[in-house]
């Protein structure tokens, strides 16, 4: 039965390869994709890096973006030129839902004059209505560049925890309560536990994990820079607060060192709703399209670009 599953998956990795080509086709994933997923990938990373990617890639004449809903949404923002796929379309992120364009135009009623920076975990219309994006790589230098003591800041309510502690600025958090239902399932008394068992290892965790969490990490980054940090640091054991599929993104970039999740249940259902099959039928039938109305996209695009100028 295994090998025929190794075979089975051979067959589909060969089949991917082979459209890749004939389509021009460029197929980017997540950092908490399956693993086999980001092995036939043409660059893995986090949502902003493979926007940026989208764009450099100039050649490309469609774009597969294994990833949940708001970053596909980007992508075709960012790129109009390119068509943007993505394997399944269930794969919709629940903290993207939490705050509508609508509850957006209801903060902005209410404090006219503060800037709204919306993480990029937003949908398309939530984010045509700020002023700026930011991602939880990006998110201190865009709430800094912005010339006002008090922000609106949403949907995550634990980064913008974070946020407040490294600006010092006062963040709004919109909606109240807005969090990522697989970062909250970290817990403070588990990493502990773990830190007895492995007293030498570091501990890294993502912003959306709970101010609770954050506060007993050796690092607190996104997950592009969990994978600098530990890339370039010399401890050889790592716990790691964030969705477990970062964990073979980091195990193949650094043989030599040892990884643990901090808690191994946490897995986004969103995520890996995308599958090899779901990546081979999207580029053979061209499903999945991801479409922008203009005239959300322009407004989209601009805080978008906004926040891309400042971050370069
Ligand atoms: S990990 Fe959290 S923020 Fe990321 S897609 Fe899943 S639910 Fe959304």
């Amino acid at each position: 039965m295994a090998t025929i599953n190794v075979m089975k998956t051979m067959t589909l990795v060969d089949d991917i390869l082979k459209l890749k080509k004939e389509k021009r086709a460029l197929v980017l994933a997540h950092n908490y994709q399956r693993g086999e997923i980001q092995d036939i990938a043409d660059y893995v990373g986090d949502s902003i890096e493979l926007c940026r990617r989208a764009i450099e890639e100039k050649d490309a004449r469609i774009i597969v973006f294994s990833a949940v809903d708001f970053m596909a949404e980007s992508a075709a923002i960012l790129n109009p030129d390119k068509k943007v796929f993505i394997p399944s379309s269930g794969a919709r992120c629940p903290m993207a839902r939490m705050l509508p364009a609508e509850e957006v135009r209801l903060w902005k009623k209410k404090y006219p004059k503060v800037p709204v920076v919306l993480y990029v975990n937003t949908l398309a219309e939530a984010k045509a209505e700020c002023d700026i994006c930011c991602t939880s790589a990006n998110v201190v230098n865009v709430v800094d560049s912005l010339d006002a003591d008090t922000v609106l800041f949403g949907p995550d309510e634990n980064l913008a925890w974070n946020v407040q502690q490294k600006t010092g600025k006062k963040i709004i958090p919109i909606p109240e309560g807005g969090f990522c239902p697989t970062h909250v399932l970290f817990l403070k008394e588990d990493i502990l536990l773990l830190k007895e068992s492995h007293p030498d290892a570091v501990v890294a965790v993502h912003p959306e994990c709970t101010p609770d969490v954050q506060s007993i990490a050796d690092f607190v980054g996104s997950t592009s820079q969990i994978c600098k940090y530990v890339g370039e640091s010399s401890a050889k054991k790592y716990i790691i607060g964030t969705e477990v599929g970062i964990i073979h993104r980091v195990k193949k970039e650094n043989p030599g060192k040892e990884f643990i999740p901090a808690y191994d249940g946490a897995v986004c259902p969103n995520m890996k709703l995308n599958t090899l099959e779901r990546v081979y039928l999207t580029l053979k039938e061209e499903r999945n399209p991801i479409t922008v109305p203009e005239s959300v996209a322009k407004k989209a695009r601009k805080a978008l670009e906004r926040m891309v100028s400042i971050t370069q």
